[in-house]
């Protein structure tokens, strides 16, 4: 258990991002609300994703993480949480078919609502107003009412959460991703991907691969690990009064745990030593993320690591390098090699999002794919000359057919991106470019 730590500790320490609520009997009565509601994973979870994410760190797996930038209230539906899973299976299949080794699921999902933003406030004509921070905080139209902080919402966003959890875990061990299903998860408008023959023909080899386990008297059917998936849930844990809401102490070990997801990460913005953020995460026995970009020095991260992971367990910390296309080459491997030389056992994933948002012509922020593509070849390309494994991809995606990253296969171009331009934050893959990106990956898997 971390030393001389409490669930509330973290207001002794800077906080940035958060957001100021105006009224505190509000915000202690929603804060009381959800220090009384189920917790919404349990503790022996959040250790099992550490078990698979140590077999990450040691070499052996592939770690997947995607979903939303921002989950709304609006776009809540069980379709979307439906695609969403379906393209982050078909994913993960397309990559362990290609590397032969575990590919752990991780939805950017059930409870990743709060958004750090550049800037406080948000200027329409004459008015100005608190910028958006995610339905759990405020709400995105350009009113005053709306854009009000209302620890009500997030009374709501768990309720969200909970549902879509719900719906997650009977997808998961329900029969839908069963591996004899992996035809059926083929969304229609991929069609128009020639990803998606080439997805057609891995499912045909699987059902191959099953039919000939069959023959030999294995029945698929039997096999658990053939019936359904893991698939955990994550999100930053940017919003601190939400999260220590639902820290819990495990029953079990005593030790206390977020269980308003499996995984939590620190955004690139709040990771800084010190911050009420980090120190938060220490405290909690979680697998945690931790955002690294291209202002994180080498001796900092280490300092962080000795703080968040003091006992050097594999599987507890994932660092999420997100530079840019144009910077990972020069910037990742000073921090790749002080890990290494430290003997700190972490997995190394890319988000090759974050690092490569541009505002196209047409005025919207989007995400060319080619330098998506490259910052990932990039990050591969490191980890192959540091002797190091690159472990694992975290993705901003959705399940549906949406136009906000330009290019991919079936390109969307700059004129196009008003088409279907939804997300609620940032531009998101769609589910075509979110395969066509997972055989790419598994492309370099296969070196
Ligand atoms: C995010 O993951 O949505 C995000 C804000 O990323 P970062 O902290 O890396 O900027
Ligand atoms: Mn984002």
């Amino acid at each position: 258990m971390a030393h001389n730590w409490k669930p509330d500790g973290w207001k002794a320490h800077e906080a940035r991002h958060l957001p100021h609520y105006e009224d505190a009997a509000e915000l202690a009565e929603a804060e009381a609300t959800l220090s009384v509601y189920p917790p919404l994973v349990f503790a022996g979870e959040a250790r099992a994703l550490k078990a698979d994410l140590a077999d990450v760190a040691n070499g052996h797996a592939f770690l997947l993480q995607g979903g939303d930038c921002a989950e709304s209230f609006a776009e809540f539906h069980p379709n979307n949480i439906r695609d969403t899973f379906r393209v982050l299976l078909q994913m993960a299949v397309v990559m362990t078919f290609a590397s032969k080794r575990p590919v752990v699921k991780v939805g950017r999902m059930a409870g990743q609502f709060a958004k750090p933003r550049s800037s406080a406030t948000e200027t329409q004509g004459d008015l100005t107003l608190p910028s958006y921070f995610g339905d759990n905080i405020n709400g995105i139209d350009f009113d005053p009412v709306q854009r009000r902080n209302d620890p009500a919402r997030m009374v709501k966003a768990y309720s969200q959460a909970a549902a879509t959890l719900n719906l997650l875990r009977a997808f998961a061990g329900g029969g839908y991703a069963n591996l004899r299903q992996v035809h059926q998860w083929t969304l229609d408008f991929m069609g128009r991907t020639p990803w998606a023959e080439k997805f057609a023909e891995t499912a045909d080899k699987i059902g191959d691969a099953l039919d000939f386990m069959e023959a030999c008297g294995v029945d698929p059917a039997t096999v658990p690990q053939l019936q359904g998936t893991s698939f955990y849930t994550s999100h930053e844990a940017l919003l601190l009064p939400y999260e220590q809401a639902l820290t819990r102490q495990d029953s079990l070990t005593g030790d206390w745990y977020a269980t308003s997801a499996h995984m939590v990460w620190i955004g690139d913005r709040t990771r800084f030593p010190g911050s009420a953020h980090i120190e938060f995460a220490r405290g909690i026995g979680n697998p945690l993320g931790m955002k690294c970009g291209p202002s994180l020095e080498p001796d900092a991260l280490l300092e962080l690591l000795d703080v968040l992971n003091p006992s050097r367990e594999a599987g507890r910390i994932t660092l999420i390098s997100r530079f840019g296309h144009d910077k990972v080459e020069e910037g990742l491997p000073k921090l790749v090699r002080a890990v290494k030389r430290e003997g700190h056992p972490v997995v190394w994933s890319c988000d090759p999002m974050h690092g490569n948002v541009i505002k196209s012509d047409s005025g919207y922020k989007t995400r060319p794919f080619d330098r998506i593509l490259s910052e990932v070849k990039g990050f591969f390309n490191v980890h192959h000359s540091e002797g190091t494994h690159p472990g694992g991809i975290h993705i901003e995606m959705t399940g549906q057919d949406v136009t906000e990253c330009v290019g991919g296969a079936v390109a969307i171009t700059d004129e196009a991106l008003g088409d279907r331009y939804h997300t609620h934050c940032d531009p998101r893959l769609n589910a075509a470019q979110s395969l066509e990106l997972a055989f790419l990956i598994a492309e370099m898997l296969n070196q």
